[in-house]
């Protein structure tokens, strides 16, 4: 589906808007208010008569990197904040090892309701479906069209089977690099809530892969930044 039209009209009423009244917005940060707010009525898929709210996304849309997990976990759910629970503490550890935090990225999931399991005494968190996944698709393609990012780090199978390709194979391609039509450099990891089920040298190594990856997202943000500085300079000479 073409979104470019959608972003178009998306892009002028922000711009107005933006000038109208709001000096501290962003173009990029009202078109995603604008986008989550469409969102937080959504009925798309069943997810929606089983969630407390919608969890959108959080952060910074200006920033250069989006983060992309799985889903809404109990915690996040009743929040409305991607990634406040335990394995966002953990992922919030592994992106300051890397001196970012959220005021410098923006973090979403492939599905922004929580999916669950009703046991006889309990409801716990589940994948998303295929069917949930593909539903929930487009607001994550429209989310992408306005970041425009410089790069994308997928967390977890779920996330990089949905931006990298259908038949990604986490253990055998996380940590390289790929790039298609929704951003030029593009890398998958671990989930933090993978690496927190992990036990001694196994959970060691899963973390120090998860901060690797984050490292190597980093470093490419700076290596383009880097040759568009170059690329600007010579221009102007
Ligand atoms: S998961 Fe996505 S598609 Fe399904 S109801 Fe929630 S916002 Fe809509």
């Amino acid at each position: 589906m073409n979104y470019a039209p959608f972003f178009a009209l998306c892009m002028r009423i922000v711009h107005t808007t933006h000038k109208m009244n709001d000096h501290n917005q962003t173009p990029k940060r009202l078109a995603v208010l604008a986008l989550a707010q469409q969102a937080a009525n959504c009925m798309n898929c069943g997810l929606a008569s089983t969630r407390t709210q919608v969890v959108f996304g959080d952060g910074n849309p200006d920033g250069p990197l989006l983060i992309v997990g799985e889903g809404p976990g109990m915690n996040e759910d009743l929040e409305g904040r991607p990634f406040v629970g335990k394995a966002g503490q953990l992922l919030d550890s592994c992106l300051a090892e890397q001196t970012i935090d959220r005021r410098h990225i923006y973090i979403t999931n492939v599905v922004r309701c929580r999916p669950t399991i009703r046991e006889e005494k309990s409801v716990r968190n589940r994948p998303p479906s295929s069917e949930e996944m593909a539903a929930c698709l487009p607001w994550l393609q429209q989310t992408i069209a306005i970041i425009q990012p410089v790069v994308i780090l997928c967390l977890g199978a779920p996330s990089a089977k949905t931006i990298i390709k259908p038949d990604f194979r986490i253990t055998q391609e996380r940590g390289q690099w790929f790039s298609n039509s929704y951003a030029p450099n593009i890398i998958a990891s671990w989930h933090p809530s993978y690496v927190m089920r992990m036990h001694g040298d196994a959970y060691d190594k899963a973390r120090a892969q998860l901060v690797g990856d984050i490292a190597a997202a980093r470093n490419r943000v700076r290596e383009v930044r880097r040759t568009l500085e170059q690329s600007t300079a010579l221009e102007e000479t």
